[in-house]
């Protein structure tokens, strides 16, 4: 059903047409030629200009041939990580490879065409469907920011598929943890480290005694947490006035989630107070979890697509944020499928012609699946 030769030949293509979070504009240009020419009515949105990039997410619709099935959204990201420009891909062993001094970017742009040739196989296999949405989004890699800024008004759809998963294709990845970011700045006394260290109260003493006091790492099967980075102080000869922490908490549950932000959060707190000193303390939401259960109609409907091409589904929760995080706060249910890419965000970035085709192979699957819903 689907053409391995043309597939592989667009994925060789693209990947060599330069991209990057916020410098997506050759590859948006590209693709919506490639739309257009498949017949898909395209819009780009103003996302693009929101966060000072050069293209905006791409929205692109085909029109059903059946009136009442529901619409499918499919999503991949056109930006990707470094090094990513200059890509030189090669076929070896039933696979496709960098040269090795560049990332492949099969993440995301394996996705990518696996939706542009499922289309492709619709059409010549005259297969019957309900509307279908294509979204391509800006800025996944550089926090979100293509999803985070999308019109959500855009999307008709009543779940969305995002092909951006690791692991071989009928790998299904039905939730992902929320993210909160906790800054901590703690504002100790500063004094003569050699002449009267005893007016000083140490920043960095301060931090320490809190940080002895919190729970960290796994905290349960859905909840980690981590303190990444701590700054402070001049110079040895002075009691350290400040020390900047940041911290990050991810959970599946958003009640556990708000749990262990207030853990910390207090922590910081009471050990500020017990030194007479103060911490400012922010958290931010980088986004919100993604908790479909396996029940749920968006992911039963993949499970049954996977299993009409003779595969065996496999759920599995990620313990990353992705676009589909961000979708899923706007009150759009989404799935992450795995495209059998691997080893992405490395040199060693490859994926198996097979799993390249059996992904598109699973987007038609779907989309006949919720034609028949
Ligand atoms: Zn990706």
């Amino acid at each position: 059903m689907i053409n391995q030769e043309r597939i592989v030949q667009e994925l060789m293509e693209l990947v060599q047409i330069d991209s990057a979070p916020g410098q997506e504009r050759l590859l948006a240009d590209a693709l919506k030629q490639k739309l257009v020419a498949l017949g898909l009515d395209v819009i780009e949105d103003n996302a693009g200009a929101a966060i000072g990039g050069n293209a905006g997410n791409i929205i692109a619709r085909l029109p059903g041939t059946l009136k009442d099935a529901p619409t499918v959204a499919f999503a991949a990201h056109m930006d990707r990580v470094t090094p990513g420009l200059g890509i030189k891909p090669q076929i070896r062993d039933g696979a496709i490879y960098s040269d090795g001094t560049t990332i492949l970017a099969a993440d995301d742009v394996a996705g990518i065409v696996q939706m542009l040739e499922a289309v492709r196989a619709l059409a010549e296999q005259k297969i019957e469907h309900g509307d279908i949405e294509l979204l391509f989004t800006i800025s996944e890699e550089a926090g979100l920011q293509g999803a985070k800024n999308l019109d959500r008004s855009l999307i008709k759809a009543n779940a969305a598929y995002f092909l951006d998963g690791g692991g071989d294709v009928g790998t299904i990845i039905p939730s992902a943890p929320a993210q909160r970011k906790i800054t901590v700045k703690v504002n100790g006394i500063p004094a003569h480290a050699g002449i009267e260290p005893e007016k000083g109260i140490s920043a960095i003493v301060v931090a320490a005694d809190a940080i002895t006091h919190m729970n960290l790492g796994r905290i349960d099967e859905e909840t980690t947490c981590n303190i990444g980075t701590i700054k402070g102080g001049i110079a040895t000869n002075i009691v350290p006035a400040e020390v900047t922490l940041l911290c990050e908490v991810r959970s599946r549950n958003e009640a556990k989630l708000a749990k262990q932000v207030d853990h910390m959060v207090g922590e910081f707190e009471a050990a500020a107070k017990r030194f007479g000193v103060t911490a400012d303390i922010t958290v931010d939401e980088s986004y919100p979890a993604m908790n479909l259960s396996e029940d749920d109609q968006a992911v039963q409907l993949v499970v049954e697509a996977v299993k009409a091409l003779g595969l065996s589904p496999v759920l599995v929760p990620t313990g990353g944020g992705s676009d589909a995080n961000i979708l899923v706060g706007k009150g759009l249910p989404s799935v992450i499928l795995g495209i059998g890419m691997e080893k992405v965000h490395s040199t060693q970035e490859f994926i198996a012609i097979k799993q390249l085709v059996a992904g598109a192979e699973l987007v038609v699957a779907i989309v006949q699946q919720a034609a028949k819903a």
